[in-house]
């Protein structure tokens, strides 16, 4: 059975980069029938927060990825490293250390003077813990081939090969007794029974490390699949500006978990040339293979796109619901105020709103003014196309739709179009006011179709409140 794991270390949200990794673990489980388990890597205590934990369970159960049984604590794991960390001792595969820092620093200095990386000599590799100094504390440390090559069989990267002579000894237990972080991805993912790896690119070198505690436990490596991490549209590293944030974030700003899943899906991964499809058909779709080895750029626009598309095949209900939740988490409830108190005319309007936003904020903001309470609030540009001169203007219109036969698209620009013929003015000379005072604000949809939205009543209406 296929065993695969998301593993975020808990300093700060789900964010973006981690939601990917998660997904790909998530539908790789999924497609092959197994499971993916959720380690929590908390071994820097300094660094770990019991709110960043929780802000990753939130993260990953609002994007409906799903893991098997309790999270796993690293940090709670730490007596069986430490034993495995002995074990390796005993097996003459690893060794205590009782180098100084001073001893080690002159060890560095001694290298670079050689022209050499900095690194540890392996002075206590063969020595005699007998020598040790006394009341020094010992680290123990891995012993890593002299020769040869170390090779990590990667589904994204391919053959990558690790010469050993770039490969120190490295610690895999601190003088605390405490376990390095190489040391207990290890154990963990061996003892968690994990077959397959999936994460960013940035642990292929811890990789060819791990693999040596692999090779001295005698115990399996998993399939590794190093991904590219997530760029700039630029090229560059994600910043905070282009995307680098935390899926709270991207809830806040109104994108569905199922379009982020799919956005996610694509940056990345790919099946031919789809680019929506939903997180069945992904799952179905999914495999190592399809991983792409070229960094991805994060491109809002292509997500805002792929976000509108869900917000039109979405069920009313379903959006009225989210809305309403969004608006709650970011203090917009009041602007909801009359879409709540009608939510019956809200569900039926909802399909004549979805095509026009792109994000459930935006969906909001129409919203807002569609069930508006009056007399509207008139926001400050709208203000100032209300002069005395289109005032005027407003009530010639409101005499002209009130003779109205029928309340349609087609009617009220036919009958306006006529109006500003006679009156020798632009159209536009008349729709302006008209969404100032019909919205409150400049920018609207169609003003025709706002009237058509909240009906004949409350288009008169809010036009006699700005002729009075
Ligand atoms: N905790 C690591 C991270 O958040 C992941 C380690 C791993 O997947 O092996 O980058």
């Amino acid at each position: 059975q296929v065993v695969t794991r998301f593993a975020p270390s808990p300093t700060g949200y789900l964010h973006i980069g981690g939601a990917r990794t998660a997904l790909f673990n998530w539908a790789y489980a999924r497609k092959t029938g197994g499971k993916m388990l959720l380690r929590i890597e908390d071994t820097d205590r300094e660094r770990s927060t019991e709110a960043a934990v929780t802000a990753l369970i939130d993260g990953l159960t609002w994007l409906g990825l799903t893991w098997e049984g309790e999270p796993i604590s690293q940090f709670g794991r730490a007596a069986r490293h430490a034993e495995i960390a002995h074990e390796l001792v005993k097996m003459g595969h690893a060794y205590y250390c009782y180098c100084s820092p001073a001893e080690l620093d002159q060890m560095r200095e001694e290298a670079r003077a050689a022209g050499k990386p900095p690194r540890y000599n392996g002075y206590w590799r063969d020595r005699d813990p007998k020598e040790a100094p006394a009341g020094v504390e010992p680290v123990i440390r891995i012993k890593a081939p002299l020769t040869g090559e170390i090779v990590v069989n990667d589904h994204v990267q391919g053959k990558v090969v690790f010469k050993t002579e770039n490969l120190d000894d490295f610690i895999i237990l601190r003088s605390d007794g405490t376990p390095t972080y190489m040391h207990a991805v290890v154990v963990d993912d061996h003892d968690m029974g994990v077959t397959h790896i999936i994460r960013g690119d940035d642990h292929l070198t811890n990789a060819a490390r791990q693999i040596v505690i692999y090779n001295a436990m005698g115990w399996t490596v998993p399939d590794m699949s190093h991904i590219p991490l997530i760029h700039g549209p630029d090229g560059a590293k994600l910043s905070k500006r282009h995307g680098a944030l935390g899926v709270e974030a991207y809830r806040q700003m109104g994108y569905l978990p199922e379009a982020l899943r799919n956005y996610l899906a694509r940056l990345g991964w790919s099946h031919d040339d789809d680019e929506i499809f939903s997180t069945e058909q992904m799952v179905e779709w999914f495999s190592l293979e399809g991983l792409n080895k070229g960094a991805a750029r994060f491109d809002f626009v292509k997500l805002e796109s792929i976000n509108g598309h869900y917000i039109r095949e979405a069920k009313p209900d379903y959006l009225y619901d989210i809305m309403v939740a969004t608006a709650e988490e970011v203090g917009r409830l009041a602007d909801l105020e009359g879409l709540v108190a009608n939510k019956a005319t809200a569900l039926a309007a909802l399909p004549e709103l979805q095509p026009r936003a792109k994000t459930i904020l935006e969906l909001i903001d129409l919203a807002q003014f569609i069930y508006a309470s009056r007399p509207l609030a008139i926001d400050a540009a709208a203000s100032a196309l209300l002069t005395p001169d289109a005032r005027g203007v407003l009530a010639d219109m409101e005499e002209t739709l009130r003779g109205l036969n029928e309340w349609s698209v087609p009617a009220i620009d036919a009958a306006m179009r006529a109006l500003a013929e006679t009156k020798g003015l632009k159209l536009g000379k008349l729709a302006q006011p008209l969404r100032a005072a019909l919205t409150g604000r400049t920018v609207s949809p169609g003003i025709f179709e706002v009237m058509v939205l909240i009906g004949r009543e409350e288009s008169m209406a809010r036009l006699e409140d700005q002729i009075s």
